[in-house]
């Protein structure tokens, strides 16, 4: 099983999605995407929380 994210899943104007095998390798994609996609975009523990609440099992 894997994990799946979209920035459309937490309310972004954004196509990109990204799976990995673990929540850990996933939110590093995360977390460049939102470097490289959401430049200014602030990274709150609110935020990664709320990343985590919509991360699926696929
Ligand atoms: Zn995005």
């Amino acid at each position: 099983m894997a994990k799946s994210i979209s920035s459309a899943d937490v309310g972004a104007d954004c196509s990109w999605s990204a799976s990995s095998e673990t929540e850990e390798q996933l939110m590093e994609k995360v977390a460049q995407h939102a470097k490289e996609g959401h430049p200014g975009l602030e990274i709150t523990p609110e935020l990664i929380a709320k990343i985590k609440s919509h991360i699926k099992d696929v």
